[in-house]
């Protein structure tokens, strides 16, 4: 009896993760070489978790991707952002498959949304097919992998949904294979002293904690003295074989005594919740360090539904006299894990790091709306813009106005709007509202433009002003001449720029039929496939209008020359 015991725990030790509930063998590799992780389900991301894994292509574009089951497209989506060329799939066991940053599709769908794109004239368009129209069967190139969207290099972006819920799943509980037999690394650790009075090795304010090496491979942090409410939190990341890509891990656990208060993975996640995100890493940290610190204990306006268990918001309340044990244990999905132990000892001492209230003017609370007069602009917050109350920066200028800065973050959209009354009607016309960089660098924030206003939305603290855009964008061709025999050519592509507002549309003719020209914002191109085959004539005209986000316009015609 005890032999079957001990052999059954054994056979279902490795299977940690792969839950019962996730179908194990239905699903192929999406690409027909050895799966290499670039980003991993649930990595900390900007705003949002990473909702798949992607997929290293070897530096290369145009891979075949495969249907990774029967299915049906349900959607694909073409966008200068985002997930680019993207392909939804559903299948029959209730799952969607998502591909992204495709470099194009397969002919049969490739023609389908060129239709698409002609008709709407555009070529950013959504398409959502009728369950059925087109069916594609396991292991059916359904396109060729790229870069498309917002990539930083060629990979394919790869998701398992929920067909019902939407809501994403790790797609490493599938079954699939990635190879690492490399344990999470813990890059650095952090106490944060909670309450009102509370203090970690003498200071209130959150401090960098030592750790080191053990014989066993195990972490052992050096000894916290503490009083009151503390915290902590970890900087860390997996890496699977054969890449040095730091990828996220898969969970997390904080123990206190043998109890535990906080345990979190990344199994799914809602899109709705992604943002919060923003509460679980230590956003002020990241920056100042552009470091992600993911904190062990969940902060009240934290929303996420990744804890698999809590107890105390995983707080620890540190008593006079007392000691405890804390051990925090990360793992990867392949059940590799990293412990580290903190031995906490209640002890109040003198501080040698008071605690920086940061203390301004204004101090904002979170749950009510707040409205400031900053001089060129108003500055107005709904209620629960932010996750918690805290004093916020303001500067006055003339032209110029300082919102605190991106070291808190906004959940919601707050507005600011400026008076342009000052200007002439040609001046106003040019004129957008701009958030500067740290390098006074402008970047466009979309401008609504009405009843002496210029209003903007935005979720990002920091300084904005009006920039003036009086120059309209540059259009070169990249690959031809004026007046040039194409009759080789595959593709026709010219730069489009523009200096300050930025490019908001594009529209190209060929003897004054609209012609697709697909739009690569990170190359700054335009490209024309000849396999359109729109080009009727021997000689054509072809004449491209840009635009710039407030309203100047270039137009470029030139002739060129096929047979
Ligand atoms: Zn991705």
């Amino acid at each position: 009896m005890r032999h079957t015991i001990f052999l059954v725990l054994f056979a279902i030790a490795p299977l940690l993760y792969a839950q019962e509930n996730y179908p194990q063998d239905i699903f192929q590799s999406p690409l027909e070489i050895p799966l290499v992780l670039a980003g991993t389900f649930g990595e900390l991301r900007s705003n949002h978790f990473h909702s798949g894994i992607d997929i290293k292509t070897q530096q290369r574009e145009g891979l075949r991707v495969l249907s990774i089951a029967d299915g049906t497209i349900t959607r694909i989506k073409v966008s200068h952002w985002g997930y680019g060329k993207a392909l939804y799939i559903a299948h029959p066991n209730g799952y969607t498959s998502v591909y992204g940053h495709l470099q194009k599709f397969s002919p049969e769908i490739e023609a389908y949304v060129k239709k698409a794109q002609y008709a709407k004239q555009s070529y950013e368009v959504e398409l959502f097919p009728d369950y059925g129209e087109i069916k594609v069967s396991k292991g059916e190139t359904i396109a060729f992998s790229g870069n498309t969207g917002g990539s930083a290099g060629p990979h394919l972006h790869f998701e398992i949904r929920s067909s019902v819920s939407e809501k994403p799943t790790n797609p490493l509980l599938y079954g699939y294979e990635v190879r690492d037999a490399t344990d999470p690394t813990l890059v650095s650790l952090y106490g944060y002293p909670l309450s009102d009075g509370a203090q970690i090795n003498k200071s209130g304010e959150k401090i960098q904690l030592n750790y080191s090496r053990q014989a066993d491979g195990s972490f052992l942090a050096e000894k916290v003295t503490a009083i009151g409410t503390i915290g902590f939190g970890i900087n860390t990341f997996d890496r699977q074989d054969m890449a040095a890509n730091k990828n996220g891990v898969y969970a997390v656990k904080q123990t206190v005594n043998g109890r535990v208060y906080s345990e979190f993975d990344f199994e799914t996640f809602s899109f709705g919740e992604t943002r919060y995100i923003n509460t679980l890493i230590d956003y002020a940290h990241f920056y100042k360090h552009r470091q992600r610190v993911q904190k062990l204990f969940k902060e009240p306006f934290n929303h996420l539904g990744i804890y698999k268990t809590l107890y105390n918001n995983g707080e620890i309340d540190i008593e006079e006299g007392l000691s405890y044990n804390v051990e925090l244990t990360i793992s990867d999905i392949a059940g590799n894990t990293t412990k580290l132990v903190i031995p906490v000892e209640g002890k109040r001492e003198p501080l040698k790091i008071p605690k920086d209230e940061g203390k301004t003017e204004n101090f904002i609370l979170a749950d009510k709306p707040n409205n400031f007069d900053l001089g060129a602009a108003k500055v107005y917050f709904p209620a629960n813009t932010f996750y918690e109350d805290f004093y916020i920066r303001l500067e006055k200028g003339s032209d110029t106005v300082a919102i605190h800065d991106n070291s808190v973050a906004a959940h919601r959209n707050f507005t600011i709007s400026f008076d342009p009354t000052k200007y002439n009607e040609e001046e106003r016309k040019q004129l957008f509202i701009a958030h500067l960089d740290e390098d006074y660098r402008p970047s466009h924030s979309k401008t609504y433009k009405r009843d002496g206003a210029f209003t903007t939305r935005t979720r990002t603290l920091g300084t904005y002003t009006l920039v003036r855009d009086s120059v309209a964008p540059e259009i070169r061709p990249k690959n031809f001449k004026e007046k040039q025999w194409l009759s080789n050519y595959n593709y026709l592509s010219m730069v489009i720029t523009d200096d300050l507002s930025g490019i908001d549309t594009y529209s190209a003719t060929l003897n004054g039929e609209w012609i697709l020209m697909e739009y690569e914002p990170k190359t700054n191109t335009l490209t024309y496939d000849f396999d359109d085959e729109r080009v009727k004539a021997t000689e054509n005209e072809l004449k491209l209008t840009v635009t710039d986000n407030v309203g100047n316009s270039t137009t470029y015609t030139t002739t060129f020359f096929r047979n």
